[in-house]
């Protein structure tokens, strides 16, 4: 006579032999969210890239706006923001910042106008 341990392992055997391949049937994860990777960063060149932020003072009328968000610090004439801030604004300012659709493109009219004054690139995904 075996022990509980033999005995165990020979009824995982006897199981696995009569459901090959069961036992490792496992549901189907749900699919993950699906980012594409924005290019890479370059420290040479000033770039940001798009967050979604709410806009909770608008009212539920309004969707928010998709802003640009700094890779690094700017420091221009009169604009010092940190990396992670927004052109039009610094990060703590807004209610929410988060990732937002990647083939979004900003729609803050103050980000695209200040992207655009400051040369800063706009990273999209490859
Ligand atoms: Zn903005």
């Amino acid at each position: 006579m075996g022990s509980f341990q033999e005995m165990f392992d020979k009824m995982v055997a006897d199981h696995e032999a009569r459901n090959p391949g069961q036992s490792e049937a496992l549901p189907p994860a749900a699919p993950a969210p699906h980012f594409r990777e924005l290019a890479p960063v370059d420290s040479g060149v000033a770039s940001a890239h798009v967050q979604y932020a709410f806009n909770p003072y608008q009212g539920a009328s309004s969707n928010g706006a998709y802003h640009l968000i700094l890779d690094q610090p700017l420091h221009a004439a009169r604009l010092h923001r940190n990396a992670g801030d927004a052109l039009c604004k610094p990060r703590s300012k807004f209610w929410g910042l988060e990732r937002g659709n990647d083939r979004q493109t900003a729609t803050c009219s103050v980000c695209l106008e200040r992207a655009a004054r400051y040369s800063i690139a706009v990273r999209t995904p490859a």
